[in-house]
C-alpha cells in the first residue's frame, strides 16, 4: 500500500485561507504557491492520475497577474486571490481542453468559459488544470474515465471515489488547496468522504450550470471542495450567485456561508437539532463506517446538539428513482454528441451517410456505462413505458422531497454516513453496475429533492484504516447551516 497524502510541511500543506493570508500580506507570492503545487503534481500525479490536463503556463500567468496587482497596491480580487485550484474537467475553459473524460470530446476546445470558470478567474484564482472524472460524470469510482482511473492518495490500489475522484485526490495529495466538483447524485460528497476532504453540493439553482457539460440537468450542481470547511465556504462564495445564462439559476442572495463557517469554528452546537435518518443507520454496512458514524453523532451531542431520530421511508426507493430519472435525462442531453457538432467524428470518408457517421461516432466515442444509460433512458422514455417508468420515478421524487420536508419540521439539519463503506479496490465493482450504483445509496435522495449537503471528514474506519465522511443535509437555500455545523464538527474533532 503506497500513500501519497499531503506533506506535513511547506506551502502544499497549508489551507487555502492560510495561503491567501500569506499572499495578501506579501510573505509569499502567488507564483511561488502555484509553482509549489505544480511541483507536487509533477511529483505525484504519475501514481495518482488526478489530472487529465495541467496548464502550468496559464496558471503561472494568472498567478503573476495577482502578484502584480498586489504589488501595485490593489486590493485582492477576492478572499482567495492567488490561491490555485483544480477544476473538474466538465466545466468549459477556453485555454485548456474540456473532455468530460470522454473520447467523444478528445481534442475539443470550448469557445467560451463556464460561468464557474469565469468567476474563478475573476476572483484571481489560478487554475492548475482539469481533473479526472467518470465519463460525463457517470460513475462512482472514476473507472469510467476514458483516460484511466484516479488512484486514492491514501492507498493507490483503491478508488478516490467518483465521479469527481480527480479533484478529491488532488486535494488529499496536496496537489491543490482548492477544487471544484459537480454533484448529480453524490459526485462531490462521495469522493470527499473517501479522501478525507470536504465537499459541498450547494442547493440546486444556486451555482450556475452554464458551461457545465450536462449529465442530468435537473440534478447537476457544481460545488466547492477543499481540505477545510472554511476553505470550502470561501470558494462557495466565489462561485455561487444568480446567472442569467442558466434558466434554472435562482435570483436570491447567496447564503452567508463564510460567516457561518467562522461561527461554527467555536464548536458550540447548543440549540441545534440534528436529525438522524433511520433509513441510513443500517446493519450490513461496513462496521468500521457505522461505528465511526455513531461516534460522530455522539460528538455532535457532546458539542450541544440535540439528536432526533427521523423517518424518511421513501429514501429506500431513491436508488431506483434516480437510476431511471438520470438515464432519461442523459439520453436527451447526450443526443448532442452526434459527431456533427463537437469533438469526435468517425467514418467521415465519403463512403458513409450522415446517419452512419453518427452511429459510428457514438459507438466509438462513448464508453460502456454511458451507452448503458443512454439505452436505458431511451427505453424508459419510449411510448408505453414513459408512464410506468419515468412518471412513476418522478412521483417517487416528490415523495422523497416530502420526506425531507417533514424531517425539517422537526430538525434543523440531517446527518447520515456519506458512503456505506470506505474506498473500495479499483476493479472490485467495475464489472458490476448494480454494486456500483448501490454505493450511491446515501447521497442520492438529496439531489432528487434539490437540497444542499456536505461531506466533512470524520476520521478513519477502525477496520480498514481508511477515511470516512459524515454527511450533513440542509433545506434548500440554508447552505449556511451545513457550514455552521460542519465547521463545529471539524473543530470538535481537532
Ligand atoms: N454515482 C452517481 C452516478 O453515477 C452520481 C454521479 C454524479 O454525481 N455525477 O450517477
Amino acid at each position: 500500500m503506497t500513500t501519497y497524502i499531503k506533506p506535513e510541511e511547506g506551502l502544499t500543506s497549508l489551507s487555502a485561507a492560510e495561503l491567501a493570508a500569506k499572499i495578501h500580506a506579501g510573505e509569499v507570492s502567488s507564483r511561488e504557491v502555484t509553482q509549489a503545487h505544480l511541483d507536487r503534481i509533477a511529483e505525484t500525479d504519475e501514481a495518482l492520475h488526478a489530472f487529465l490536463h495541467v496548464g502550468a503556463t496559464e496558471a503561472l500567468a494568472a498567478a503573476d497577474a495577482v502578484d502584480s496587482a498586489l504589488a501595485a497596491g490593489e486590493k485582492p480580487a477576492s478572499a482567495l486571490a492567488g490561491v490555485p485550484l483544480a477544476l473538474k474537467d466538465i466545466f468549459t475553459t477556453t485555454d485548456a481542453p474540456t473532455t468530460a473524460a470522454s473520447k467523444m470530446l478528445e481534442g475539443y476546445r470550448a469557445p467560451y468559459d463556464a460561468t464557474v470558470t469565469r468567476k474563478i478567474r475573476e476572483a484571481g484564482i489560478p487554475i492548475l488544470g482539469k481533473t479526472n472524472l467518470d465519463e460525463f460524470a457517470m460513475g462512482s469510482s472514476t473507472e469510467n474515465s476514458a483516460f484511466g482511473p484516479t488512484h486514492n492518495p491514501y492507498d493507490v490500489e483503491r478508488t478516490a471515489g467518483g465521479s469527481g475522484g480527480g479533484t478529491s485526490a488532488a486535494l488529499a495529495a496536496g496537489q491543490a488547496p482548492l477544487g471544484i466538483g459537480t454533484d448529480t447524485g453524490g459526485s462531490i460528497r462521495q469522493p470527499a468522504a473517501l479522501t478525507n476532504t470536504v465537499g459541498v453540493k450547494p442547493t440546486y439553482g444556486t451555482v450556475s450550470r452554464y458551461g457545465l457539460i450536462a449529465c442530468a440537468s435537473s440534478l447537476d450542481q457544481g460545488g466547492p471542495c477543499a481540505r477545510t470547511v472554511l476553505d470550502t465556504a470561501l470558494l462557495h462564495e466565489v462561485i455561487a450567485g444568480h446567472d442569467r445564462f442558466d434558466a434554472t439559476s435562482v435570483d436570491k442572495p447567496v447564503a452567508p456561508v463564510v460567516a457561518a463557517a467562522r461561527e461554527g469554528a467555536s464548536g458550540d452546537l447548543s440549540g441545534v437539532k440534528v436529525g438522524v435518518i433511520k433509513q441510513f443507520d443500517r446493519e450490513g454496512w461496513q462496521p468500521g463506517v457505522m461505528s465511526n458514524y455513531h461516534a460522530a453523532l455522539r460528538q455532535l451531542e457532546e458539542q450541544g446538539a440535540q439528536l432526533v431520530e427521523v423517518d424518511c421511508p421513501h429514501f429506500d426507493d431513491a436508488l431506483n428513482a434516480y437510476y431511471l430519472i438520470l438515464p432519461c435525462e442523459v439520453s436527451s442531453n447526450l443526443a448532442r454528441f452526434d459527431g456533427m457538432r463537437y469533438g469526435k467524428r468517425v467514418g467521415d470518408d465519403g463512403s458513409h451517410s450522415a446517419n452512419e457517421v453518427m452511429a459510428l461516432t457514438r459507438a466509438e466515442g462513448f464508453g460502456p456505462e454511458v451507452k448503458r444509460r443512454i439505452i436505458l433512458g431511451t427505453y424508459a422514455l419510449s411510448v408505453g413505458y414513459y408512464d410506468a417508468y419515468y412518471l412513476q420515478a418522478q412521483r417517487v421524487r416528490t415523495l422523497i422531497a416530502q420526506d425531507f420536508a417533514r424531517a425539517y419540521e422537526q430538525v434543523d439539519i440531517l446527518a447520515a454516513p456519506t458512503t456505506p463503506t470506505t474506498a473500495f479496490k479499483l476493479g472490485e465493482k467495475a464489472e458490476d453496475p448494480l454494486a456500483m450504483y448501490n454505493f450511491d445509496l446515501c447521497t442520492l435522495p438529496l439531489n432528487l429533492a434539490g437540497l444542499c449537503g456536505m461531506s466533512v471528514p470524520s476520521g478513519f474506519a477502525e477496520d480498514t484504516n481508511l477515511p470516512v465522511g459524515l454527511q450533513l443535509m440542509a433545506p434548500a437555500f440554508a447552505d449556511d447551516r451545513l457550514y455552521r455545523v460542519g465547521a463545529a464538527f471539524e473543530a470538535g474533532r481537532a
